[in-house]
């Protein structure tokens, strides 16, 4: 399906074509947490990076975070006027492109089940709003977008 996405102030705007469309994901790691995360948490979904258009590229900052002293290769797109968090792209995966849930305006279909990632992360204000079908990891979890998708039949293809 199509995304659509915009920053706050409207200076930016993208879409990209996504067959993964389901914001299921939630990463509680304190990079997502400070830069993006409205409920202690932010989430990503997965696009095809050669699909993806953006008006008002020139508000793009990029921000990559510091990892245990060592520079992320992720690169967080974020408006520079508003700082609305918008998509992040990692170059060792080239064909994909990650928006950040908040920033899109389509209607997203409403996962049936959640991924409630990073959690070990997690300061203790944060409350875990999990259902019976949830899925809780205290790093990553074991399964990407897409095989999360294809596990539900929910693949758009
Ligand atoms: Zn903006
Ligand atoms: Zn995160």
């Amino acid at each position: 399906m199509l995304l659509e996405g915009s920053c706050h102030c409207g200076a930016e705007r993208f879409r990209v074509m996504s067959s993964h469309p389901y914001p299921f994901n939630r990463c509680y790691c304190s990079i997502c947490r400070k830069t993006a995360g409205g409920g202690g948490y932010a989430i990503n979904l997965s696009g095809e990076a050669d699909t993806l258009v953006i008006h008002g590229a020139e508000h793009t900052s990029i921000y990559q975070a510091e990892i245990d002293g060592r520079k992320s290769p992720g690169e967080r797109h974020f408006c520079a006027r508003c700082a609305s968090a918008l998509w992040v792209f990692d170059p060792r995966w080239p064909e994909l492109v990650h928006p950040f849930a908040s920033a899109i305006d389509s209607e997203l279909p409403r996962p049936p089940e959640r991924v409630h990632l990073m959690l070990e992360n997690k300061p203790d204000w944060v409350e875990v709003e999990s259902r019976q079908q949830d899925r809780c990891f205290a790093g990553y979890p074991d399964e990407s977008i897409a095989e999360w998708h294809a596990r539900l039949g929910l693949e758009e293809l």
